[in-house]
């Protein structure tokens, strides 16, 4: 089943790299896995992906022990309060949802010394919906000078979460406006578009995604119950 859908998403994938004239293999699958066990994790695997993301921090924590002798990849993709920035330094190898300073000087301060700078994604609040995570367009030149400077993190771009629309045409607004603003920064660092999800991973990718979060169109719906 997990191994089907996958397929089915890698295809998905694919064919809006060709639509939008993308070059192929360049928007990276991020498998979205909050909620779902590990034995979930271990069937995409097991199907080849490698990338997983989470945002429940006590919940990753148990998995990744659990899949310990499985090389993944792991993103952590949730909110981030200061005090959770140790184990999520130690035990992660990208960060998408950074969206203030001081939770990136701790993420910094706390990178152990013995693993590569943590990779690191400003959440920008491109919709400037109800939901208050991400920073603002016009604060984001100045946050990605200040993350930059820090020498055990390694700045690649952003990460957003639009308010959802039905209308692809639509869906692709805001990416369009994020990825120009980063592209008008002329920092050749910043690779990674964190665009797109289950319902807009298309219009994400027309905008310049390399990595999509999907969740839903792998594991099925989540029970939060
Ligand atoms: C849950 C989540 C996803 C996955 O969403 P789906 O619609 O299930 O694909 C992607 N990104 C973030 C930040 C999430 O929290």
């Amino acid at each position: 089943m997990i191994a089907e859908r996958l397929k089915q998403i890698q295809t998905r994938i694919s064919q809006a790299e060709q639509t939008h004239h993308r070059r192929p293999g360049s928007v990276l699958l991020l498998a979205v896995s909050k909620t779902k066990p590990a034995d979930d994790i271990a069937a995409a695997y097991q199907a080849g992906q490698r990338h997983f993301g989470e945002s429940y921090l006590q919940e990753a924590l148990r998995k990744q022990q659990e899949l310990g002798a499985f090389d993944i990849t792991w993103h952590f993709i949730g909110p981030i309060q200061s005090n959770k920035t140790k184990p999520i330094a130690a035990h992660f190898d990208w960060v998408h949802s950074v969206d203030k300073l001081k939770i990136a000087q701790r993420l910094n301060e706390q990178r152990p010394a013995r693993l590569p700078p943590l990779n690191i994604c400003l959440q920008v609040n491109i919709s400037g919906e109800a939901s208050k995570s991400g920073i603002t367009l016009a604060e984001l030149p100045e946050m990605c000078g200040q993350v930059a400077r820090l020498p055990r993190l390694r700045l690649r771009g952003v990460m957003a979460i639009p308010a959802p629309e039905e209308d692809f045409e639509r869906q692709r607004e805001p990416y369009k406006a994020l990825y120009q603003a980063v592209a008008a920064l002329n920092r050749p660092e910043l690779d990674t578009f964190s665009f797109g999800m289950t319902g807009d991973l298309e219009a994400a990718i027309a905008e310049g995604a390399t990595i999509v979060r999907i969740g839903t169109a792998l594991f099925g719906a989540r029970d939060y119950a």
